[in-house]
């Protein structure tokens, strides 16, 4: 071949080969959705509506937590412990400022090292940087791939930077927040909005001499929590001791999951919220892609450091300046 033409991709083979669990075409196909190049992208989406139909029936849970507060460690433990019950378990991540080629150390197997060895795991770093709206889209199409390959628990991992964890709760049905031992001080620290989306915290490191503190966390977070649960909610957040490490109370935090799950299902939230989620999604790519079309139009271009030099200096109003951009895309 002359041309770098892209090799001929068989998108029936390999839907078929993702959905008979073959481990090689389901790494394929995540390269394939999180390829950038307008070609994959193109064939990425075909492969996804193929995909589709055999989608949807995983258990989709998003963890996250400042680094150190034990995610790795947790989600290697939870992982081995569900493996073991016969689940099949795939770890994605979302992070948007990860500059590895190849991905960030979220979702690293050398952090997991159970499940990097576990035949019923799959681990998947997240893909390299970009914007977060391009990333978790990447992370979003690579959970309907490991669905369609027989994956019935994702664990989406992020850490609390900027809107990842918003990213990551509207993709996942349930959100799990891990949180370090200590009242007070550390209490200061969470982010409310955080909160607001969290379905459980776990407070993670309940060993040793965490014990006392850990049990003093759990109080004071449900004291915070209930501020935000509505009157006649359906869910209450549930605040929980955990120790990753030793395995201690995982067993209590999935079964909430499950209790989550059952609840959800029986009342049609479950659908209902991943319904409410694709929407969302769809308006958030239109935003995306919108400006970008935006910044990338040349009479708009050209014109924007006049526009911007006129308002900093007060010889227009950023209303006028809007509206003269917008003519422009218009034009
Ligand atoms: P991540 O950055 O959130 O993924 O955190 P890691 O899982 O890498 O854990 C950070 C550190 O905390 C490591 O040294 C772990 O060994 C330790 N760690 C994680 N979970 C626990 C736990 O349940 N108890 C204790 N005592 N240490 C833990």
């Amino acid at each position: 071949m002359t041309d770098a033409q892209p090799p001929i991709l068989d998108l029936d083979d390999l839907s078929r080969r993702v959905i008979a669990g073959e481990r090689a075409a389901l790494g394929r196909a995540i390269t394939l959705v999180e390829s950038r190049r307008a070609d994959h992208e193109a064939l990425a989406q075909q492969l996804l509506l193929k995909l589709l139909p055999h989608a949807g029936h995983a258990h989709r849970l998003g963890i996250t937590g400042v680094p150190g507060v034990g995610k790795s460690t947790t989600i290697d433990t939870l992982g081995g412990n569900l493996t073991a019950s016969g689940h099949k378990v795939a770890v994605l991540a979302v992070d948007p400022t990860s500059q590895r080629s190849g991905g960030s150390i979220l979702g690293d197997k050398t952090r997991m090292s159970g499940l990097a060895v576990d035949p019923n795991a799959f681990i998947r770093p997240s893909p390299s940087a970009g914007t977060l709206g391009g990333v978790a889209r990447r992370t979003r199409e690579s959970m309907i791939v490991c669905e369609a390959a027989g994956f019935d628990v994702i664990i989406v991992e992020t850490v609390g930077i900027g809107q990842s964890e918003t990213a990551v709760a509207d993709m996942v049905d349930f959100f799990l927040v891990l949180m370090l031992p200590g009242a007070g001080d550390e209490l200061q620290g969470i982010k409310k909005g955080v909160i607001e989306i969290a379905d459980m915290l776990a407070v993670n490191k309940a060993d040793g001499d965490n014990m006392a503190r850990a049990t003093a966390a759990v109080a004071d977070y449900r004291a915070a929590l209930q501020i935000f649960v509505a009157r006649g909610a359906l869910w209450s957040p549930p605040v929980i001791a955990i120790s990753g490490a030793r395995n201690q109370g995982l067993d209590t935090l999935w079964a909430e999951i499950q209790r989550h799950r059952a609840l959800f299902e029986k009342s049609g939230q479950l659908r209902a919220r991943r319904a409410e989620q694709q929407v969302k999604w769809m308006w958030a790519m239109l935003e995306e892609r919108m400006l970008q079309r935006l910044k990338d139009n040349p009479q708009v271009k050209t014109r924007l450091p006049q526009l911007e030099s006129a308002l900093r200096e007060g010889r227009t109003t950023a209303t006028l300046a809007a509206q003269e951009i917008l003519t422009l895309l218009d034009a």
